[in-house]
């Protein structure tokens, strides 16, 4: 058994408890290993390969400076204009609202300046935590590819990214640091790479990236030593005296549990109702295109703030990433969404595709109406817990989701505050 990190865990529980946890993503995953750390017995279940869905072909950034949620003032203005745009970031499938109205219409009621810095500061708070978790995660043995480089967000205008600079002066109160302005020739000397097209810039240094299939393979390789991970996709479960005790798969597989954990992704809600819980989480898909061998040296990771498109160096390959479609849970890729980033790709970073080889990945990414993540436990069940919905944060946000749903399960109780992640909000 790889004891990596359980010296540093102050909790125990008996070592008959035994956790099932729905969903082998970075969110799923995570949550194991904090609860092997913490001597629980462990079985993570999924049909596909863990980490395939959304938590393998991303960005892999750790930026707690974007701890916004989707749901902003002026949104819904916004989504109109990109509907009538063909290149634009935002796709929505017509034929999707209508069995979607509800979660649509609480979406546009969270797009409104009270509950966007509600939820910026809930986030925020929490997400102060986030700077740390994966060099705790290193501290505890995991071996994966990380670095902390800053992020920079770039736009042809100055104006499309004051934002980021005044959410980060939001957020100043639990030591977020500020950003700096690089304006014209400042970022041409920092970013050589990026065309005359873009003239602006805001940097954020203490943001870091990890490789995400590197992170993915050793919460995995810790999962497979010390736990568990069995191929099916949970069906239906038993309850008794308000408790889940059986979960059962297409499989076949019948697995005793004392506690349940839905990490599910963008399925989350299709799991959610097995278990008789209400949990509003829709697919949000996106693209990434990773170059191999790459003959653009990015100076370090970008965000195209006009295209809303994520470039990331990584050890031999360089990943850009971006596209938001509101097209339910099928994340197929659509040639013509790549051709779109690849043409602003080729106005901002020329150059950008060559290399060794080009590789096409999609992902879903699992949205909430409010745009926070729900963690906590359910309100249907004593022993099932939600741990998911994080939307464009779910890198960012896995040790510390990790170590809450642990911390619930061993303990009874979180040292974080969690009160506005709570799957009863709902
Ligand atoms: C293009 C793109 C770029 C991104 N970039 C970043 C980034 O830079 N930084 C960041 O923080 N986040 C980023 N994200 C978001 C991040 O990828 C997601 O938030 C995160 O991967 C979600 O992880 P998850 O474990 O909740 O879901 P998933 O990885 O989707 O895992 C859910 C799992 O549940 C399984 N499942 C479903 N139904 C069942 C069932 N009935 N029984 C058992 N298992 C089931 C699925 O098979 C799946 O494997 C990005 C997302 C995309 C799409």
């Amino acid at each position: 058994m790889i004891a990596s990190g359980a010296e540093h865990m102050h909790e125990s529980i008996s070592t008959n408890h035994h956790t099932v946890v729905i969903g082998a993503g970075i969110i799923g995953l995570s949550v194991a290993v904090e609860l092997i750390w913490r001597g629980a017995r462990v079985t993570v279940v999924d049909p596909r390969e863990p980490g395939s869905a959304a938590s393998d072909g991303n960005t892999g950034w750790v930026v707690p400076a974007l701890s916004a949620p989707v749901p902003t003032p002026g949104l819904p203005t916004q989504v109109a204009r990109w509907m009538l745009e063909h290149d634009s970031p935002f796709r929505l499938d017509l034929s999707h609202v209508r069995g979607n109205a509800r979660w649509l219409r609480q979406f546009w009621g969270h797009c409104n300046p009270l509950s966007h810095r509600q939820g910026l500061l809930a986030l925020g708070r929490l997400n102060a935590e986030s700077y740390s978790g994966f060099s705790r995660w290193l501290e505890n043995g995991l071996t994966f590819e990380w670095r902390q480089p800053g992020v920079t967000f770039v736009s042809r205008d100055a104006a499309a990214i004051e934002h980021v600079a005044d959410e980060l002066k939001s957020l100043e109160h639990w030591g977020y640091e500020q950003p700096q302005w690089l304006l014209d020739d400042a970022l041409r000397r920092l970013h050589p790479e990026l065309s005359a097209d873009v003239a602006a810039g805001v940097r954020a240094r203490r943001e870091q990236v990890v490789r995400p299939e590197s992170v993915i393979a050793a919460l995995r390789a810790i999962v497979d030593d010390a736990g568990r991970v069995i191929r099916g996709s949970v069906q239906d479960v038993q309850h008794a005296g308000g408790r889940i005790v059986q979960v059962e798969t297409d499989s076949g597989e019948c697995i005793a549990a004392d506690a349940v954990v839905i990490a599910a992704g963008a399925w989350s809600a299709k799991v959610g109702k097995c278990l008789g819980t209400h949990l509003p989480v829709l697919a949000g898909k996106g693209y990434s295109i990773t170059v191999e061998n790459p003959e653009l040296q990015l100076a370090g990771p970008l965000y195209l703030a006009d295209a809303k498109i994520a470039c990331t160096p990584f050890d031999g390959a360089n990943r850009f990433a971006g596209m938001m479609e509101l097209t339910g849970p099928d994340d197929s890729i659509n040639p013509a969404r790549l051709a779109t980033m690849a043409n602003h790709l080729d106005q901002a970073l020329p150059g950008w595709e060559l290399g060794s080889r080009r590789i096409a990945w999609s992902g879903l990414r699992p949205m909430t109406p409010d745009g926070l993540p729900i963690i906590g436990k359910v309100p249907t069940f004593e022993n099932v817990y939600a741990a998911t919905g994080h939307g464009m944060l779910g890198v960012t946000m896995a040790p510390v989701t990790g170590a809450i749903i642990a911390e619930l399960i061993v303990n009874g109780e979180s040292s974080h505050d969690i009160s506005a992640f709570e799957a009863g909000r709902f």
